[in-house]
């Protein structure tokens, strides 16, 4: 290793950025201003895209006595934390942005990360919400008291109490590290992809990548054009197709900025090209049959090499697992700069990282692309409703929830990107608009039909998940491959919504029209559009 000497590891709470004008720094962490007891309307925990969706879409319903409480310094989840080198968006900025606050200015088709995270940091100016963000603020704890029919909520800096809580924590927040034997022998640096180091130079070390996700397709081709010898833990091979990025150019940006219409309308178009993409998912017809196609030619076309291919060959149906966007990941990796190791790793030893089939490769630092506790969120943790129940006690066997946000015996509470909220096929935004859509209705219309307390019941949640699981049977996703899709407990499709994007929001459009507090019976969500 010759140049790798990073600075120490830190906390993913990422990028340096000066707080969001004007905001509550909380840099300093003061004590919370009428802590124990501060009392608001409604708490928002999360400051990502879901947290200031819900927000945003809150104030935009007049209710703006809301806190947004976030952990980290600044704004962003998942685009402030990941900064490694090569991050981007594998869905076109056009698509993966709020419809409210639609962006002529995108640099690209599928927006790097930085450029994502300057958007999110405008979306919370623009919409006036920075007044309303307590950064720097962890929740340690949530407990329902149904005396008095409020959320309790221990901080970092103090007691706040509300009476709704709406929990936009994030799935992709935890990072994994596997727990491997010999760990402390390792004394190079080892950080996850999503806490990477600022000034990280790799040049010249030699690097192990552990997985072959999303985010290792990206890094791994960015480490090796910065002349690192990288050697990738492959357990499963990815199935990949082309990406086909670039700029876009300044006259179609003017453009957009001009015809508020036609941008519109190419998001539209676009979301109906994804929305296509989910005939691939449900059944093993021609549309899938198309996309397996296009993935292994695209393989084909870049790796000339047959034993190689055959190593980068997946073994489960395409679209079981995410399907990756990359030009670059098989040039990378036939390019003899990349050594593809076609096992997991399983220990570290000295200066050795060591593989399931055996293999000792050497390695200077270790990036683990390993994912995140998507299925088992920690919040759950935290969150104790009636009774003193935990939500992680009622997620025991996986992930459930009434329209996506409402779980029995936690009232007032709502959780958005929890069970079944997130989509393989199409964008997330649409996804987290419509739940914040959902619960900045069902707040609303608290205080307009005078209803203190709303809550599904534990047949309500039951039948709704009885209808994703049979709709569930038979879709790609439980084929068999192991993803954060499903619930290793119960295999269970507990991540994804098993429909489409358009019958998500019309399912949960129908829930808000429900009378309150929510009775039974439900009706079915219907999962085509
Ligand atoms: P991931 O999709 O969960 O991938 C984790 C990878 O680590 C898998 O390849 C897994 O292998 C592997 N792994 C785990 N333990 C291992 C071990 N001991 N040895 C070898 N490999 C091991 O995580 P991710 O890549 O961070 O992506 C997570 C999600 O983040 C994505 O699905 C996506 O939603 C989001 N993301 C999006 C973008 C974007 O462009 N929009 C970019 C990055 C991430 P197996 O496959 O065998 O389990």
């Amino acid at each position: 290793m010759t140049a790798a000497s990073p600075t120490p590891p830190r906390a993913p709470s990422g990028r340096q950025h000066a707080p969001v004008a004007d905001a509550p720094s909380g840099r300093q962490h003061p004590p919370l201003a009428g802590a124990p007891s501060r009392e608001v309307d409604t708490i928002v925990v999360g400051a990502g895209i879901a947290g200031i969706a819900a927000a945003a879409r809150l104030r935009r319903s007049g209710v703006t006595d809301v806190l947004v409480v976030e952990r980290a310094d600044d704004v962003g989840g998942t685009w402030r934390d990941n900064v490694y080198p090569g991050v981007a968006c594998d869905i076109p900025a056009h698509l993966y942005s709020y419809s409210f606050r639609p962006n002529p200015g995108w640099s690209r088709r599928f927006a790097p990360g930085a450029e994502i995270q300057e958007y999110l940091r405008s979306v919370v100016r623009d919409e006036g919400l920075t007044p309303q963000l307590l950064l720097g603020t962890d929740v340690t704890d949530m407990a329902w008291d149904d005396d008095a029919e409020r959320w309790r909520l221990s901080t970092s800096r103090g007691g706040l109490v509300c009476r709704v809580l709406i929990l936009a924590a994030g799935r992709l927040s935890e990072p994994v590290i596997p727990q491997l034997p010999g760990r402390e022998s390792f004394v190079g640096p080892v950080m996850h992809s999503s806490a990477w180091m600022p000034g990280s130079d790799f040049a010249g070390a030699r690097v192990g990548v552990v997985g072959t996700g999303a985010s290792a397709v990206q890094v791994v081709p960015r480490l090796a054009e910065q002349g690192a010898r990288v050697t990738v833990f492959q357990r499963s091979a990815p199935w990949v197709v082309p990406r086909a990025d670039a700029p876009i150019p300044s006259s179609a940006r003017a453009a957009f900025a001009s015809d508020p219409a036609a941008m519109q309308a190419h998001r539209e178009s676009l979301f109906r090209e994804f929305e296509a993409g989910h005939a691939a998912r449900v059944a093993d017809g021609p549309e899938r049959e198309s996309l397996r196609q296009l993935a292994l030619s695209h393989l084909a076309a870049q790796v000339s090499d047959e034993a190689l291919r055959a190593r980068l060959t997946p073994d489960y149906e395409i679209g079981c697992k995410r399907v990756l966007l990359s030009d670059d990941w098989y040039p990378a990796i036939a390019s003899g700069a990349v050594a593809l190791e076609p096992s997991a790793i399983v220990a570290l030893d000295g200066g050795h990282a060591v593989a399931a089939s055996g293999a000792r490769h050497e390695v200077d630092a270790v990036v683990f692309a390993t994912g995140f506790a998507a299925t088992r969120p920690p919040f759950a943790d935290r969150v104790r409703g009636r009774g003193g129940r935990l939500l992680a006690d009622h997620w025991a066997e996986g992930m459930t929830a009434y329209a996506s946000i409402l779980m029995a015996g936690f009232p007032n509470l709502m959780v958005l990107d929890g069970p079944n909220a997130a989509l393989g096929h199409n964008s997330a935004f649409p996804m987290i608009e419509a739940q914040a859509e959902l619960a900045a209705t069902l707040v609303t219309r608290m205080r307009a039909e005078g209803a203190d307390v709303i809550e599904a019941s534990p047949l309500v949640e039951q039948t709704w998940t009885a209808e994703l699981d049979a709709a569930s049977r038979g879709t790609v996703w439980l084929s068999g491959c192991r993803s954060w899709y499903v619930d290793d407990r119960s295999n269970r499709l507990t991540l994804l919504w098993p429909g489409t994007a358009t019958a998500f929001r019309a399912a949960l459009g129908a829930v808000a029209e429900r009378p309150l507090p929510l009775p039974s019976p439900v009706p079915a969500p219907a999962l085509q559009s």
